[in-house]
């Protein structure tokens, strides 16, 4: 897969937030749902198969929803309350597994490396600020201001 772009980055990493505060119970179906939509019609390098896949999982959602609300859910085949948790855990697989994929690969569009602060420490040259880190990954994201960043921990890679 080629690499994210800086703001499909962010966008991924606010799925991720938006599926763990509806977890939390912090955000309703409806919001997550709507949030959800907003923000995968806004990632411009992410692959075309990812989007429909992770569309489709959407869909189900608001299906759910729309048949809790005009309340058809009770003719709903199968049980919702797993079609729902199986929709939910599938967004979150995916956007984990972007950007666990991004973290492995140099991004030649970053120029900033953290810093090595100690020998679990790392710091954010952008924002300073400094988090504890065993990842040998390529790429890191400083967990303050959101960037990637290079890792000077990166296990250097063999051509
Ligand atoms: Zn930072």
């Amino acid at each position: 897969m080629n690499t994210l772009s800086r703001s499909d980055l962010k966008q991924v990493r606010l799925i991720e937030k938006k599926i763990s505060l509806y977890e939390l119970n912090k955000l309703d179906l409806y919001d997550l749902v709507c949030d959800l939509i907003g923000l995968l019609n806004a990632l411009e390098s992410v692959p075309n198969a990812w989007k429909d896949e992770f569309r489709s999982a959407i869909n189900i959602l608001e299906l759910i929803h729309d048949s809790i609300e005009d309340g058809s859910i009770s003719r709903w085949k199968g049980n919702f309350k797993e079609d729902m948790h199986k929709s939910v855990s599938k967004l979150k697989n995916m956007s984990t597994s972007l950007i666990k994929e991004y973290l492995k690969r140099t991004d030649p569009n970053i120029i900033e490396s953290a810093i090595e602060a100690s020998s679990s420490w790392i710091m954010c040259p952008k924002c300073n600020d400094a988090w504890e880190s065993s990842s040998r990954h390529a790429m890191v994201i400083c967990p303050k201001c959101e960037s990637a960043l290079h890792n000077p921990r990166a296990t250097k890679q063999i051509f």
